[in-house]
């Protein structure tokens, strides 16, 4: 059994023969039926397939009968982390795992002491988390896959089309600015031809942590191809949009990567244009493809920005 305050791991396999449904009903006087808890909570577990979703049922079923303040759960390996309610002075912590899976460390907290029987009574109603769990980490890791580009971690062309759809919607809906940066690597298979196709693929990488580190975390980073990749900027005036194009093409031209001809300095080409009343995602994408075009017509290691190149139309611009 757990002691308060410390992390003690709850192997699933083992505690849900030893535990189950082995609960006092006495234990607590706000818990008429503690049996009937675990099978409610069983029950509502399976009826999501996110793992906040999984976390929040637990935290709201067993509110009444632990009087607990909050969860913390967190799983490193898939950098996943969720604080609910709110934590207090008194934890009790878990490891939770089976024989062939770590599914990562939970922990309660609440202000009054956690006694015995009330941690007895936890472990018991953790067991049913098990498969509800389980089967919403995998679920993630799926629709990562899907929607993630596995050289960069990226998004991908499905995750952008979605994205892309959501973000113009929303964006006409409330009126608000969106920004749409094209970027395409300068003489990329250059790169590739004099270092490498393993070092080429550091590089991409390397962009793309730039890119990232550019913008903020509400902004989104795609990779449209190649070596070419989309940023959407939700809510981002035309000269916000300009200052971070900026600072991406000038914070990619001072990455140094180690090839196997000597040092790299890759460069990105950047078209950027807002989007307008009339756009859908197909003209937003073209017009700052066509910038981008400019920007590798007049030299590379540019931006050219649509509004700027027609100067007249850029007028109904959002932002
Ligand atoms: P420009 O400045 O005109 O864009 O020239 P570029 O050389 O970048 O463009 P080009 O389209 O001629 O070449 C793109 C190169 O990108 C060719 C292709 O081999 C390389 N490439 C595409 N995907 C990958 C990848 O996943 N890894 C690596 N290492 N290279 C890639
Ligand atoms: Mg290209
Ligand atoms: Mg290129």
């Amino acid at each position: 059994m757990a002691t308060p305050n410390s992390v003690n791991t709850i192997d699933f396999g083992k505690a849900k023969q030893r535990l189950t449904p082995k609960v006092d009903p006495g234990l607590n006087n706000t818990l008429s039926d503690p049996q009937e808890l675990w099978r409610r909570l069983s029950q509502r577990l399976h009826m999501t397939l996110e793992v906040d979703r999984v976390l929040e049922t637990l935290f709201n079923e067993l509110l009444p009968a632990t009087k607990i303040d909050g969860i913390h759960y967190q799983h490193d390996a898939k950098q996943y982390e969720l604080n609910i309610g709110k934590q207090a002075t008194h934890s009790a912590g878990y490891r939770l795992v089976t024989s062939e899976d770590y599914l990562g460390e939970i922990t309660f907290s609440r202000n009054k002491r956690f006694q015995e029987k009330e941690l007895l009574l936890l472990e018991s109603l953790l067991t049913t988390l098990l498969f509800p769990l389980k089967n919403a980490l995998q679920y993630r890791d799926a629709i990562k896959a899907a929607l993630e580009d596995p050289l960069t971690g990226a998004g991908n062309r499905i995750a952008m089309d979605n994205a892309l759809h959501r973000e113009i919607d929303l964006a006409h809906r409330y009126g608000q600015a969106l920004g749409l940066l094209v970027i395409d690597l300068d003489r990329f298979k250059t790169i590739n031809d004099n270092h490498g196709h393993i070092v080429g693929d550091q590089v991409l990488k390397d962009v793309v942590h730039t890119i990232q580190h550019c913008t903020r975390n509400t902004d989104m980073t795609f990779r449209y191809g190649g070596e070419e990749f989309v940023v959407l900027l939700s809510k981002t005036s035309l000269e916000a949009a300009k200052v971070i194009t900026e600072r991406i093409r000038h914070s990619v031209s001072e990455i140094c990567c180690d090839g196997e001809g000597g040092v790299i300095h890759p460069t990105v080409s950047i078209g950027l244009t807002m989007l307008r009343f009339e756009d859908n995602q197909s003209t937003l994408f073209s017009r700052a493809d066509k910038a981008l075009y400019h920007a590798k017509n007049n030299g590379r290691n540019r931006v050219e920005v649509a509004e700027d190149l027609s100067s007249t139309k850029g007028t109904n611009c959002i932002g």
